[in-house]
């Protein structure tokens, strides 16, 4: 039986998690979910579930959490704050964590489930995009086992050979690693109507079903960009050993290319819970409820290279990549500052590369090592943005 924390239950990567585990409860248990603000989700979960633990990571929810869980009698141990997430992600009960929050929050508690050394099932890019270095080392250090939850690193891990040594292409036999991207809901609109583009317009993936943050990334291709240094550290690759292809379909979900000329790509019907299971079993295969493709039914079967001029996004993010740590630590902070501006109205579609651009170029380029550094250059980026789009974005 294994033990599984699911930090980000209430989320789109949480609940295709718990989807997945119900298959099958034979093979496993849920011993903590956590949430941020979604409490009729929390309290239907954990009803659903019974965990031994919950968590409420906005503390000001603590008070209303305890009464509606008491209400639903479910008697669970109930913690609260970023702290009740890092304990969650370390407790000796649990096996394995999904790292299903989105954004920078689940940094910390990625990190506290990887120097546990837990199998850490990681959705949260942001946190590798953040401290790549660190979190890499530490993973080496600790002997957690990382599996990709994106369904391209997913894919790029299934057509890995078995004898793949991390950052040593050459010894397997591999060229190239082919990042495939769908180029989101915008990749026929004209350029000039980006300005008038509406948060519900860039949340509307023709193929995925995803939160609000990673929907808007898709859509500026900035999720490709973050999907590229996420790909750099997972693999220990260097910006010229992935090549980005656009795929409108999503049926592959990125492949890898061998010296002899082999291509091996993994596919599927576009839903997360095939990468789900993969992690969650492996390195076994289960159910995972997702619908077989059937290749009777894809009428197109399309490739073309992204433009950076639809996509400034996804050339600042390879522009970081190369600059290093500071600069995607910047670049992610900012990212995330602009998103939240332009879903909540204050900014326009094409201001979120402005201010992304704008950020990195004044972050000081700095080397840095420790936890403290990131978190601090972190915190500069943000207070960065928050200024630029006051300044260049009424
Ligand atoms: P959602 O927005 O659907 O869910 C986010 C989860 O994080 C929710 O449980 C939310 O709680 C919680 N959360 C939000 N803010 C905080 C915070 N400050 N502290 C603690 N928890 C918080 O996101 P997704 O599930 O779409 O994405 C999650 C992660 O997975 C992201 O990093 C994304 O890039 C990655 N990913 C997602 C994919 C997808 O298909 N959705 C595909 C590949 C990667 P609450 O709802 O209670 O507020």
């Amino acid at each position: 039986m294994q033990r599984i924390c699911v930090l980000g239950a209430t989320g789109s990567i949480g609940q295709s998690t718990l989807d997945v585990v119900a298959r099958h409860p034979d093979k496993f248990k849920v011993i903590a979910i956590t949430a941020h603000s979604n409490l009729d989700l929390l309290v239907e979960l954990a009803v659903k579930c019974q965990p031994e633990y919950v968590v409420i990571s906005n503390p000001d929810l603590y008070q209303q959490t305890k009464t509606r869980l008491s209400r639903a009698k479910i008697d669970v141990e109930l913690l609260s704050g970023p702290e009740g997430l890092v304990e969650v992600a370390k407790l000796a009960e649990v096996d394995s964590v999904m790292a299903a929050i989105v954004g920078a929050a689940g940094l910390l508690p990625t990190l506290s489930a990887v120097q546990a050394g837990k199998k850490v099932m990681l959705a949260n890019k942001e946190a590798l995009v953040m401290c790549g270095e660190l979190f890499i080392n530490e993973v080496q250090k600790s002997g957690a086992k990382l599996l990709p939850i994106d369904s391209e690193h997913n894919a790029i891990f299934q057509s890995l050979p078995d004898s793949f040594v991390y950052g040593d292409l050459a010894s397997s036999g591999i060229s190239k690693i082919l990042l495939t991207g769908s180029g989101g809901p915008f990749l026929n609109t004209p350029l000039s109507t980006f300005d008038a583009i509406t948060p519900d317009q860039a949340c509307a993936h023709p193929n995925w079903d995803m939160g609000r943050k990673i929907s808007v990334d898709s859509a500026t291709m900035m999720n490709k960009g973050l999907e590229f240094i996420e790909a750099k550290w997972l693999f220990g690759l260097n910006s010229d050993d992935i090549n980005i292809v656009l795929h409108p379909q999503s049926i592959i979900h990125s492949m890898v290319q061998y010296s002899d000329g082999s291509v091996i790509a993994q596919m599927g019907n576009p839903d997360m819970r095939t990468p789900i299971a993969h992690c969650l079993a492996y390195p076994n295969r289960i159910e995972s409820g997702v619908k077989a493709l059937d290749f009777a039914d894809i009428v197109n079967f399309s490739f073309t290279v992204p433009d950076f001029v639809r996509y400034p996004n996804l050339e600042i993010a390879i522009q970081a990549c190369e600059a290093g740590q500071y600069a995607t630590t910047a670049l992610n902070a900012a990212n995330e500052i602009a998103v939240e501006a332009f879903l909540s109205g204050i900014i326009r579609f094409s201001d979120i590369a402005k201010i992304n651009r704008n950020v990195v170029e004044h972050t000081q380029p700095e080397v840095l090592t420790e936890l403290q550094q990131i978190l601090s250059v972190d915190e500069q980026a943000r207070a960065l943005a928050t200024q630029y789009l006051q300044r260049d974005c009424a």
